[in-house]
């Protein structure tokens, strides 16, 4: 299949070209988008082929549910049972914006797009093009990231052609995303909502508009999470993965720095290609093959925004082993460690 790419300006959006690409995705065809969090691989979210075909194009398991995106309040009653009041609060606060619910669906979502689930994971883009796009479609896109299962989300357009160039009708370059990490995932079907997935929005944020948030503990079991029956089932599959072997190193900065060139001089004695993600304040402390900052540790949006792009980067530099800082930032700390010890298979070193 040849994949047409085309640059969409979001801030002077071509019509003729977003109807072209909702065009696609009402006859049943793929296109991937730009979103404020990550680039995602739209198909038509009620058409259970176009499901099947996105798991497909990504070789994703088809039990790793995929998440409907919708423009228009209005548009959600068509596709779920019921809306809490406390879902609804969080959609004012949160909407448009990098907040996923997950909700009791209607029979007019086919299982193919849930993963067999009784419940749809929505959400609402904030990105113009996104937005745009979908209202071109008719209202829902289901979309997961626009990257091969496993590998890190893309977070550019080169990303995605890399992954997906071949196997989709349509790439829609909207330029670098803002965020750089996958939305929040708040579940609403319990009784307290549940944090499936850390993103931008963060439990703080949760909390001031919801009260109680309980996270869900396969977040946090880390190796063990295979162990814990996941709520949502892509929690248990490897993600994020870079080629090479990825290791986190923590402590104190300076034991960090210490521990990570010995590691690197050691790997380089046994003739392996070294790499470190450091800050950048500490990326001249470092001796490796590559050395790449993710961005400044007063900075705490820049490290989520590149994350993805530098794991990616290492690929293209054929590093075989990777030593990264920690970056438990404050507020989205929680969401940027999630990614990076998953990345890592959660291999940690302490220094
Ligand atoms: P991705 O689009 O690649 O970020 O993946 C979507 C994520 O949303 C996956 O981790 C899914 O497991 C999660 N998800 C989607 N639908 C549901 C659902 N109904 N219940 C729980 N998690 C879901
Ligand atoms: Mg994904």
């Amino acid at each position: 299949m040849e994949t047409q790419v085309i640059r969409i300006d979001p801030d002077d959006i071509d019509a003729a070209a977003i109807s072209r690409a909702g065009e696609i995705l009402r006859s049943g065809g793929l296109v991937a988008f730009p979103t404020e969090t990550v680039y995602g691989l739209g198909g038509d979210a009620l058409n259970p082929d176009s499901s099947r075909k996105i798991y497909a194009a990504k070789g994703r398991p088809s039990d790793n549910p995929l998440i409907v995106h919708i423009a228009d309040l209005e548009h959600l009653p068509a596709i779920t049972r019921g809306f809490p009041t406390a879902a609804g609060r969080l959609a004012e606060a949160c909407w448009p914006g990098p907040l996923t619910m997950i909700l009791k669906k209607s029979d007019a979502v086919p299982p193919e797009t849930t993963g067999g689930l009784d419940t749809v994971a929505v959400r609402m883009p904030s990105h113009p093009v996104a937005a745009a796009l979908i209202a071109a479609e008719g209202g829902y896109i289901a979309a997961p990231s626009a990257n091969v299962s496993g590998r890190p989300s893309p977070t550019k357009a080169s990303h995605v052609i890399e992954d997906l160039s071949g196997r989709i009708d349509m790439i829609i370059d909207g330029g670098d995303t803002d965020i750089g990490l996958e939305s929040t995932i708040v579940d609403f079907t319990e009784d307290i909502p549940v944090i499936l997935r850390p993103g931008y929005i963060s439990r703080r944020m949760l909390e001031d508009v919801l009260g109680a948030v309980r996270v869900d503990p396969g977040i946090r079991e880390g190796a063990d999470a295979e162990r814990v029956r996941p709520k949502a089932p892509g929690m248990k599959y490897r993600h994020y993965a870079p080629r090479a072997e990825l290791f986190i190193v923590e402590g104190a900065p300076g034991d960090v720095a210490a521990k990570i060139n010995s590691l690197a001089a050691a790997a380089a004695a046994e003739g392996r290609r070294t790499g470190v993600i450091a800050s950048e304040e500490t990326r001249g402390n470092y001796a490796a093959d590559t050395v790449y900052a993710v961005g400044s540790r007063e900075d705490e949006l820049a490290i989520a925004r590149h994350l993805f792009g530098v794991l990616r980067q290492f690929d293209d530099d054929g590093v075989d082993v990777i030593y990264s800082e920690s970056f438990n930032t404050p507020e989205i700390g929680a969401a940027i460690m999630n990614r990076l010890l998953k990345a890592a298979g959660h291999r940690v070193i302490t220094a």
